[in-house]
């Protein structure tokens, strides 16, 4: 029955190109107070625009380690490809769950696979672009970055595309269908039924 009173925990991965951003800002505007996004912290500095305790918690190195030793965090990885730290803190899952609030984790997979094991009714929903040429597009037209970065990418997006069998539902984001795809997403979350542990 969907009516139990803990929200669900959803996670959502997929690879950078594959629209995620976009797609999370819709459905939160879609299904906001309900679900909220956990803010995970990270060494990475910021880029151009994003705001701290928004986009991430910015974290240095040291701080990060030592929130990481405290038992701060339900998982942490150094994300593939990029060299960096990301956590997604215990508070921004294990405060809501019990009010009822659904929290949304957009982390990487080796994350997602870390968080199953301690909540086995998870929803996990990969976001996929559909095809490697179409990801490949996505990714070079993103501008004028040097090819390195984008192999970098690109490698870090086939990874992440071999694990997305072990996610519960696949979700292709066509280009110009996002609003579908939100939709479709908000349904998935909707009526899943592993909120039950
Ligand atoms: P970006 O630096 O582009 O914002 O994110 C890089 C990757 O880190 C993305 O795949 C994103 O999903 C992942 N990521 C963001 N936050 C977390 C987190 O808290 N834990 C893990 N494991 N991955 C994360």
């Amino acid at each position: 029955m969907p009516s139990s009173r803990t929200g669900k925990l959803v996670i959502l991965s997929g690879p950078s190109g594959s629209g995620k951003t976009t797609v999370v800002r819709k459905l939160l505007a879609l299904a906001e107070p309900r679900l909220k996004l956990s803010v995970s912290a990270t060494t990475r500095p910021p880029r151009a625009g994003e705001v701290d305790g928004q986009d991430y918690h910015f974290l240095s190195t040291e701080e990060f380690q030592r929130r990481k030793a405290a038992g701060e965090f339900l998982e942490t990885f150094e994300v593939f490809g990029n060299g960096y730290w990301y956590g997604t803190p215990r508070s921004e899952v294990e405060d809501r769950l019990p009010q009822g609030i659904s929290v949304l984790l957009e982390i990487d997979v080796d994350g997602a696979m870390e968080i199953v094991k301690q909540y086995p009714a998870a929803v996990t929903i990969f976001l996929s672009p559909g095809s490697h040429e179409e990801l490949e597009r996505r990714l070079r037209g993103r501008g004028t970055e040097p090819e390195e970065t984008i192999q970098r990418r690109l490698a870090a997006a086939k990874r992440e595309l071999a694990a997305m069998h072990q996610y519960k539902y696949q979700i292709v984001n066509d280009a110009g269908a996002v609003n579908e795809t939100v939709q479709r997403l908000a349904d998935v979350i909707q009526n899943d039924s592993g909120d039950d542990a």
